[in-house]
């Protein structure tokens, strides 16, 4: 048996069994090492003792351990505890056995184990998320090239800078007598997911960060530009603004960004990128035009975001305008319109005349008021690229949105896996600044390398400290190449864990009836507990926006008697989405149930493969009984289960064989007609004529739903 299996047997950690193989002088030192049978015995003997007291912690046993070998070795330990061991040692000194007088202690100091406890942190060393090879030996103060040696030793080959999963880590810190424990914190060179958590006293009121979506034409750049010219931030450079992606404008002596480039693919293709930068999204609707198919798709974005929306009805000063109609058909795509019970404002503007646009930004101030947007300017920054773009004279340029901290001149930044000194820095109006706090776009230089659209940045104290991080993002974005976050049926079930039990599906029909057919099919399956949600269906081909919004929100696209345009399938190849098409109903349905019992835990079922009647009985002191038998039907696999069957009725069940011997060596397998030694786990009291039934455990489909 290997340490692994023993391991997953008696349910501790392979560091665990190796650690006790230690104190016991076994000389194994990987999982895969095979004890043997007095190995075992030792092994269980040693955890037995534990299990006679269920209070007690790996940790603590770890702690007991050490204090016992302390006792052994030293005369100054604790007065109380010294004496009892002492005297379970003299009502036991007839025992010679050392393995037994270590055992023994260690039941005895079971019962001081609070004591023992209380001075026990100097042993723990905790375990930083993707910890690197040196960072683990600092932590615990010996060099690096003794842990990369052990390593080595353990069969892996790694250097200094490489992370260390937290399995071999720890097997390493036990080797040096530490116990390694998780540290809670985060990791900052994983800083799209790392959460910022700022004093209370630090954080003061931040502008809100809008994006305005809508259907093509219904005025989204006429709305921006007007709202950029009359609330302009820099009086001095009146007007002349730049576009850097995101522009500022001041309104009732607040600050309001928005983000400049219009529309829901960039916005979703930030979020994609885990920027999730817009606090408010506005959604634009032309009053002579109605809801259009990019107006729901808008929705569906914002949604999928949850972001509050406010909803911009525009061009009521065409003749044509109907309100009413907006009101209603928004109302029909699920957005309630405040004024009729719903929590959603809608403002009727012009973007031509300006009319209603100073109730739009106050509705925008009272939104963001009542989202309490906060972040801390005394914190180095944080942020995402809104637009990079290569120029010819001055090289790497990118508009940055700060979403936390103030970015100054100088600053060491990473962006990606690269680092780079913030060279210089303008604002919206082209003006150069030094500093740039919460919510505030600028234009900066210096980059080595072009960022994308919605990656991250974080700013450092030094140089140095940018370098490592840059580096280490470098090896774990190396390490994750293969691990693309992209969807397919297969990895979509596979990656969901138990607490996340909904599937996201988008979905697309040919007509109205079979998209209502096929999202109600679809909403029906609950194999196991999985929920399929539907988080957009619609009429007509899958689009480029639908692959965006499926890669956002981690979805798999179906079609139903639909293709894919050509570009949105070269995105969803690039992105890694499934775009999975159907014709038929029941097809997609199957497809769908399988998949999510592939996820739900195996059935097994048993299946027979082979017995083996028992002919002549061989006697060892050692390993017990060996039964000598002859193989009468199928054949018999080392690894297979068993039961003993002795005049047509079991007398032993669940057992598995633990070896199988021809001649005198061991082998995989014996078939029909052959001749073999056998001997179980658990049963050894074999008779003459005694059958064993040999079996497996088959994995078999779930029922469907
Ligand atoms: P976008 O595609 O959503 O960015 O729409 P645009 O801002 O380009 O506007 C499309 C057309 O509608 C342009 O010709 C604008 O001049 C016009 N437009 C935008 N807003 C209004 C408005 O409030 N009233 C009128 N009459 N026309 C508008």
């Amino acid at each position: 048996m290997t340490v692994k299996d023993y391991a997953k047997d008696v349910n501790l950690s392979v560091a665990e069994v190796l650690k006790k193989c230690q104190e016991l002088n076994i000389a194994v030192h990987t999982k895969d090492d095979y004890l043997t049978d007095d190995d075992i015995i030792m092994l269980d003997n040693l955890i037995n003792l534990i299990s006679t007291d269920d209070e007690t912690t790996f940790e603590e046993e770890d702690v007991i351990d050490d204090k016992v070998d302390e006792i052994l070795t030293s005369s100054t330990f604790d007065k109380e505890i010294k004496e009892s061991v002492t005297k379970e040692k003299l009502k036991k000194k007839d025992n010679k056995n050392e393995k037994n007088e270590f055992n023994m202690l260690k039941k005895e100091m079971y019962k001081h184990k609070n004591k023992l406890m209380s001075n026990t942190t100097d042993d723990i060393v905790l375990y930083k998320n993707n910890m690197t090879v040196g960072e683990l030996a600092n932590s615990l103060n010996v060099s690096g090239t003794d842990v990369i040696k052990k390593l080595i030793g353990m069969g892996l080959m790694v250097s200094i800078n490489e992370p260390l999963e937290f399995e071999n880590a720890e097997i390493i810190a036990l080797d040096y007598g530490k116990t390694l424990k998780r540290e809670e914190t985060q990791d900052v060179a994983n800083f799209e997911e790392y959460e910022i958590i700022d004093n209370e006293n630090d954080l003061v009121k931040r502008p809100p960060i809008v994006t305005i979506m809508g259907h093509v034409d219904h005025g989204k750049t006429t709305l921006l530009d007007y709202i950029r010219k009359t609330h302009v931030v820099d009086k001095e450079f009146g007007g002349i603004t730049q576009h850097i992606g995101a522009y500022q404008t001041m309104y009732n002596d607040e600050l309001i960004t928005f983000i400049d480039t219009p529309g829901h693919a960039a916005f979703t293709e930030m979020r994609a990128r885990g920027a999730s930068v817009t606090d408010i999204v506005i959604i634009i609707v032309a009053a002579d035009d109605g809801v259009m198919p990019q107006t729901k798709e808008a929705i569906d974005h914002a949604k999928a975001a949850n972001v509050p929306i406010i909803v911009a009805v525009n061009k009521i000063d065409k003749k044509d305008a109907n309100i009413d109609r907006v009101l209603t058909e928004m109302n029909e795509a699920g957005i309630t319109p405040e004024i009729w019970g719903g929590d959603i404002p809608f403002i009727n503007i012009s973007a031509h005349t300006g009319e209603g646009i100073d109730l739009l930004l106050e509705t925008i101030l009272t939104v963001a008021e009542m989202q309490n947007l906060r972040a801390n300017p005394n914190r180095y920054a944080v942020g995402a690229v809104i637009e990079s773009r290569v120029d010819k004279n001055i090289g790497g340029v990118a508009s940055f949105l700060i979403q936390n901290g103030t970015l100054r001149i100088g600053d060491p930044i990473v962006v990606g896996t690269s680092y780079a000194k913030v060279r210089t820095m303008k604002n919206d109006s082209g003006k150069s600044i030094v500093e740039a706090g919460p919510s505030t776009p600028v234009e900066i230089t210096g980059l080595t390398k072009n960022p994308s659209a919605g990656d991250k940045f974080m700013a450092f104290e030094t140089e140095a400290e940018a370098k490592s991080i840059a580096e280490k993002r470098e090896t774990l974005a190396k390490i994750n190449a293969g691990k693309q976050k992209g969807k397919s049926l297969d990895d979509l079930f596979a990656s969901i864990n138990a607490g996340d039990k909904e599937i996201n599906v988008l979905l697309k029909a040919d007509v109205r009836g079979s998209e209502e057919a096929v999202k109600s099919s679809l909403e029906k399956i609950t194999a196991g507990g999985i929920k399929i949600n539907v988080i957009r269906s619609g009429i007509g081909a899958i689009s480029e926006s639908d692959v965006i919004l499926a890669s956002a929100s981690d979805a798999i696209i179906i079609g139903f008697n639909v293709v894919a345009s050509s570009s949105a399938k070269d995105l969803a190849k690039d992105k890694n989405i499934e775009i999975r098409l159907y014709t038929i109903i029941y097809k997609l349905v199957e497809d769908m149930e399988d998949a999510i019992n592939g996820l739900l835990d195996p059935v097994y079922e048993e299946k027979v493969i082979g017995a083996a009647e028992i002919r002549k009985i061989f006697k060892f002191s050692k390993i017990g009984n060996i039964a000598g038998s002859y193989i009468t039907d199928g054949l018999v696999k080392n690894s297979a289960l068993a039961r003993v069957i002795r005049d047509g009725i079991i007398i032993a069940s669940d057992d598995k064989i633990s070896s199988l011997q021809r001649e005198k060596d061991s082998v995989k397998e014996v078939k029909k007609g052959y001749e073999c030694g056998i001997t179980l786990e658990k049963f050894n009291d074999f008779k003459e004529g005694d059958i064993i039934e040999v079996y497996e455990m088959i994995e078999v489909p779930h029922e469907k739903s």
